[in-house]
């Protein structure tokens, strides 16, 4: 029998994407097809996810919600069934999901995803004719109000999960707001979407829902304790075991070295050697010089979280190594700066392209050697899974879903044959160039870098295993 779930996000690859949340909110219902589930994701309609989907077809209509008329349009894009929802004074204007074309957040988000949220909750309990989900799963604060919603409402719900994918980002609001929300009194309270005096999204869906998990068993540990857990270890603690750490897969079709279209040469874990022609593509298309050394890239977010200021600082440590450095990313300034400043006093040595480019970010993972991400917490990271998959060796930090994913070169994994990457700890300067050091060693060994390559290729990062988790998660709840 196929059960059947309503999955709230606000971002879904390949339609829109700023982070890992767009990767799993487009891959998990696919996998999670093959258990036997059928899901239906819904997300706001942007102006881009609307020109792409089309009108598709109304599946309800909301009157008035937060301001204005509102509709959901049912289409299938790809393997994808979304409810899209349509809010042209919500979701009808220039710039990303989050931010304005000046990269300020969007003034009334509040009530952007209050809507979605509340959106969510009216399509769980019946707005779509002949749609009536056993699981609702809302993914980080973007979607967090949909258990809210569902919890104050006194008709029968589905069962609730939260997805957190970064404590980092919480939803909070200043309790002017609260009013607007169309929740009764008695949700201001501890146990409901107070927070400090403030409205916490993400706060009160942790609350409210059934089950809550995060993106990796690390992670999910983590964030119990003060440092990790951004004001909300408290609670988290209190969870007990309705908190679950479940790793995030890739989509193992879109990245797919041996079929990747934006790739030079296609290649495999039996003839990684066609690599070598990714990397000549790689040094061309940034102009840096050819030589036997290896290179290293940064694919990612340029942020504190992310740990890049560190590698940004090393740069000129680096390259003195023998090591060439690309970088993709964009994000806080300063750090860009520094990449910018680090390709003008290397121009051959450290190519950097400021800004978002998906395709570029395919032949940077077949192209260059290994894949740095020295984050100072990382929920769980899919840049390190990429990295595996074609063969371009993470060096990571000792955090979070980094080190639920990576097994470190050390003696015994080296020995045994099982290592697929580098881990280093704490996430600092020192901590890094030695990871880099040890990385060139084994790049100069040659047969214990292959081998290696070789096993991270074979490491399973798709979805198949944590698919099944999911699905033992949503019986198991659906049984209670
Ligand atoms: P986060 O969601 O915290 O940014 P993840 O590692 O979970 O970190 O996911 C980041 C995703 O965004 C990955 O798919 C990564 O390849 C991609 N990404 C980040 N920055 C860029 C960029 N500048 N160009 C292309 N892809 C990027």
């Amino acid at each position: 029998m196929t059960t059947s779930v309503l999955s709230v996000a606000s971002e879904v690859f390949p339609l829109i994407k700023t982070g890992g949340l767009a990767d799993v909110a487009g891959a998990l219902p696919l996998a999670l097809a093959e258990h036997g589930f059928a899901v239906r994701t819904l997300m706001p309609g942007y102006p881009d996810v609307l020109k792409r989907v089309g009108r598709g077809k109304i599946a309800c209509r909301f009157a008035n919600l937060f301001g204005g008329k509102a509709e959901i349009l049912a289409v299938r894009y790809g393997e994808l069934d979304l409810l899209v929802l349509d809010a042209p004074h919500l979701f009808d204007r220039p710039g990303g999901p989050y931010v304005t074309p000046a990269g300020y957040d969007h003034p009334d988000n509040w009530a952007r995803f209050a809507a979605l949220s509340k959106a969510g909750a009216a399509v769980a309990q019946g707005a779509i004719a002949g749609f009536s989900p056993d699981i609702v799963h809302a993914h980080d604060w973007q979607a967090a109000l949909t258990p809210v919603y569902l919890a104050v409402s006194n008709k029968p719900r589905p069962r609730t999960v939260v997805t957190i994918h970064n404590l980092a980002f919480q939803g909070n609001y200043p309790s002017s707001i609260f009013a607007d929300l169309g929740l009764p009194a008695t949700t201001w309270s501890i146990e409901g979407v107070e927070y400090y005096g403030n409205v916490g999204y993400l706060k009160g869906g942790l609350h409210a829902a059934d089950v809550v998990t995060t993106v990796s068993p690390t992670y999910a540990e983590e964030i119990l304790t003060p440092e990790g857990g951004m004001g909300l270890d408290g609670l988290l603690r209190g969870l007990g075991d309705r908190l679950v750490g479940i790793v995030n897969g890739i989509d193992v079709e879109v990245w797919d070295p041996q079929s990747d279209p934006a790739i030079a040469k296609a290649y495999s874990a039996r003839s990684p050697k066609a690599r070598s022609h990714n990397k000549r593509a790689l040094e061309g298309e940034f102009g840096l010089r050819r030589d036997d050394g290896p290179i290293f890239a940064v694919v990612s977010r340029l942020t504190w979280q992310k740990g890049l200021d560190l590698v940004a600082n090393a740069c000129d440590d680096l390259v003195e190594r023998g090591i060439r450095l690309v970088v993709v990313g964009s994000g806080d300034q300063m750090i860009e700066g520094q990449f910018l400043a680090a390709h003008a006093r290397h121009p051959d040595r450290v190519g950097v392209r400021i800004g978002y480019d998906e395709t570029l970010s395919h032949r940077v993972q077949a192209g260059a050697d290994a894949i740095l991400i020295p984050s100072r917490f990382e929920p769980c990271g899919l840049t390190q899974l990429y990295g595996l998959r074609y063969g371009c060796i993470p060096i990571v930090t000792k955090v979070g879903g980094l080190a639920d994913t990576v097994i470190d070169a050390n003696y015994a994994a080296t020995s045994a044959g099982v290592a697929t990457g580098i881990i280093f700890s704490p996430p600092a300067a020192p901590a890094l160039v030695e990871a880099a050091e040890r990385a060139h060693r084994l790049y100069d060994d040659g047969k214990r870098w292959r081998d290696m390559q070789i096993c991270a290729m074979n490491a399973d990062v798709s979805w198949r295993a944590s698919a099944r988790l999911y699905a033992d998660l949503y019986r198991d709840l659906i049984k209670e």
